[in-house]
């Protein structure tokens, strides 16, 4: 068996259709070979994959990209996933100077810096302003409809913006220039209490990002604060929160319970090392995940003999409806980062092994068909990240699973 496969060695390095036991054929185009070297789990599927689970993963690089004098934007929502329903994301940089235009939008909007260093502004509904400037590793939210702005700093800086509706979009927001453009000049003359002619140079269409002068230190622009600054918070340093570290890596927890104003968005930063895996498990609610840095593959359960493999990278977005099961192990030889976003106030997640060695034994034993080895491995505690020395499965190339 499989011997037609073996007929083309000008093939042998590159990626095949070809499972190991010889099930397949050699694919010899059209196809984007760099792809499919990106995507071995798609090519060749494990055999335990079964079903027809929809599209879970979709790369920012695979997305419309707004360019402005002052940076760019572009964004995953349920036009590009459709499957991503309650939470969308955008990924934004901006230069030194520039600015995401004053705006609201009905969403909630949980942030993360990338890198750079930006400032940020907010007045919530009481008058009370929250102005603050915002470093690598660093997280923001905004609550629903409230005026805010975003501008780069020294060295401009790029971060992903998460919104708790995947049908939301970033170009369609409430903009203070569009609303000025279709506001009659005699109604902003009124409400403001100035002549007509103080309106006469405004922009004509929403500005979104445009180039301003990198404003001075944070003391240098004081506003009058009447009402004083917000009573919690916008925003939150994730990256130095003491993570927990497990045996395959780092979990850095973010929800309400220690950034009190992000009532809608709960998050795990997570780590996973070399030869590491994010353990199996599942969540109450939907999971939105940002790649930041590395190689995964994620293996989801969907009940009723359903499962599928992809293959994430940096700049990719995945996405893990509830209460389906999933892993993410590490590919790479370097430390895989990624953000894994919940529409949530609280972070929640089920772990199997736990849930195993909580359940009696005899009856895992008997369900399972399996030994007491199986059960005096199991763990009482959540691992998270667990660490498999030797790791190897992982084929770099179609050569060693032909
Ligand atoms: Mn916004
Ligand atoms: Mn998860």
């Amino acid at each position: 068996m499989g011997n037609h496969n073996r007929t083309r060695p000008e093939y042998e390095n590159v990626p095949q259709p070809i499972r190991k036991d010889g099930a397949g054929f050699v694919d010899l185009g059209p196809r984007d070979i760099m792809r499919d070297m990106q995507n071995p789990d798609m090519l060749v599927p494990p055999p335990t994959d079964t079903g027809g689970i929809p599209n879970l993963k979709f790369s920012f690089s695979d997305t419309p990209m707004t360019l402005k004098h002052g940076g760019w934007s572009r964004q995953v929502t349920t036009r590009e996933l459709p499957i991503s329903t309650t939470l969308a994301g955008v990924n934004m940089a901006l230069t030194p100077g520039g600015v995401r235009e004053l705006h609201w939008h009905k969403e909630s909007e949980w942030a993360y810096m990338i890198w750079g260093s930006a400032r940020i502004t907010a007045v919530d509904q009481d008058g009370r302003n929250f102005i603050a400037d915002v470093g690598p590793g660093d997280l923001w939210f905004f609550p629903p409809g409230l005026l805010h702005s975003i501008q780069g700093l020294d060295e401009g800086c790029e971060f992903l913006l998460v919104f708790d509706n995947g049908s939301f979009s970033d170009l369609d927001t409430f903009s203070i220039s569009d609303y000025f453009a279709h506001t009659p000049k005699d109604v902003l003359s009124a409400n403001f209490g100035v002549p007509k002619s103080t309106f006469s140079h405004i922009p004509k269409n929403q500005v979104y990002i445009f180039q301003g002068k990198i404003p001075g230190p944070l003391a240098s622009q004081q506003v009058p604060d009447p009402y004083g600054t917000v009573p919690k918070s916008y925003t939150h340093r994730l990256h130095a929160q003491e993570p927990s570290v497990y045996p395959g890596g780092t979990v850095r927890v973010v929800d309400s319970t220690n950034f009190p104003i992000s009532t809608t968005t709960a998050a795990a930063l997570v780590e996973v090392k070399p030869g590491a895996m994010r353990e199996i498990h599942w969540h109450p609610t939907d999971e939105w995940q940002y790649y930041l840095t590395g190689t995964a593959r994620m293996t989801v359960f969907a009940a009723n003999s359903q499962a599928r493999t992809f293959d994430y990278r940096a700049g990719d977005v995945g996405y893990v409806p509830h209460p389906y099961g999933h892993y993410i192990q590490n590919t790479g030889d370097t430390s895989l980062w990624f953000l894994a976003v919940f529409k949530s106030s609280r972070y929640a997640d089920v772990s199997l092994n736990q849930s195993l060695a909580l359940t009696p034994h005899e009856l895992v034993q008997e369900n399972l068909n399996v030994d007491s080895e199986f059960i005096a491995a199991l763990r009482k505690e959540k691992v998270q990240v667990v660490k498999y020395p030797g790791f190897s499965y992982y084929p770099k190339t179609s050569k060693s699973d032909s």
